[in-house]
């Protein structure tokens, strides 16, 4: 161990050599790699924790290097994976930790597979959906998560431990209803997605390095321009469907979902298989209808009205729509049902 590299966090008494041995041997994985995803990554990874494995579905956007702390101009412009250039960044800040960039949708398809072997799962995802699917699978592997949520310059965050705390669905039986804000309507400001992810990372080395009696065992909510402060306790219901009745409704829903992408004009396509798409040739193919773009990652597609990112396992995001039978179509069109 580079005990120089890790001294100030070594002097930390419940950290110490001890546990920092422990953090260099422990394995986390962050759900979204978007500004929380990216504070908590840079947190875990110049931390220690060993092997960190971030997922995301999505590219780097000028809109985001206000508040996403990974990502660059030239990532923007290149239109990056944000999987891919948070990991690059990641292994120039800390080489000592084994970072692994997934660039796939969470779904109940794939996310058992996602976390499975980790010792904690952070929620940096942006939906309802993506949170009780989480859920579902935290309780069934009996695996910790840290829910953290932001809007605006309000943050949430709790953190679930199954068969000892409250999980998401005790709480909060089911998603809101109607429109609710998001960060793509109200906005939001980076200190509070800072003061989230500070709190989910911490609970996220205490979990790691097995001080579990030191998490704070609270659902915590800030507004950091307001200044109110919000601190419930709250208790696991027996009747839960997740906790309690063990019923994992949206792990196991049947058949993809199209996922719409608030407030962004766009819609994502999943395909019902997952297919291997030859970039090259389907750029060769689409340069006859429109202007393409592309990196060794993903195609970016203008084509009448429309601007289609095509990744290589088929998903695709269709933007200039907000409805998916539209979306679908120009997908079925030019890239193929
Ligand atoms: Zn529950």
């Amino acid at each position: 161990m580079n005990r120089e590299k890790y001294s100030r966090q070594i002097l930390f008494p419940p950290i110490g050599a001890d546990g920092q041995e422990k953090l260099l041997e422990s394995k986390a994985v962050i759900l979204g790699c978007g500004a929380l995803g990216t504070a908590q990554a840079n947190a875990l990874v110049r931390a220690g924790v060993g092997t960190l494995r971030i997922v995301d579905r999505d590219f780097v956007e000028e809109s985001n290097l206000q508040r996403q702390i990974l990502y660059d101009e030239a990532d923007a412009r290149e239109r990056m994976p944000k999987a891919i250039a948070a990991a690059r960044k990641l292994k120039q800040i800390n080489s000592d930790v084994h970072v692994e960039g997934v660039v796939e949708d969470v779904d109940n398809r794939n996310i058992e597979k996602l976390v499975a072997g980790f010792q904690v799962v952070l929620d940096a995802t942006d939906n309802f959906e993506a949170r009780y699917l989480l859920n579902d699978v935290s309780v069934k592997l009996a695996l910790p998560w840290i829910y953290g949520a932001v809007v605006a310059s309000y943050a949430m965050t709790m953190t679930i431990l199954p068969g000892s705390t409250a999980c998401l669905a005790c709480v909060f039986p089911s998603p809101p209803e109607g429109t609710y804000d998001t960060c793509d309507t109200v906005g939001v400001i980076s200190p509070a997605v800072s003061w989230a992810a500070a709190i989910q990372v911490t609970e996220a080395l205490k979990i790691l390095l097995g001080r579990q009696q030191e998490l704070h065992g609270a659902m915590l909510a800030y507004d950091i321009w307001t200044n109110q402060f919000q601190e419930v306790r709250p208790r696991r219901d027996p009747q839960c469907r997740v906790c309690g009745a063990r019923e994992f409704a949206y792990l196991n829903r049947t058949g993809p979902t199209h996922t719409s992408l608030c407030g962004r004009d766009s819609v994502q396509i999943h395909t019902a298989a997952l297919r291997q798409l030859d970039l090259a040739e389907l750029k060769t193919r689409l340069e006859q209808f429109g202007r393409v773009r592309a990196n060794e990652f993903l195609l970016i597609f203008s084509v009448e009205a429309y601007e289609l990112t095509i990744f290589s396992d088929g998903r695709a995001i269709v933007k200039g729509t907000h409805d998916p039978a539209v979306a679908r179509s120009v997908y079925a069109k030019y890239v193929g049902a």
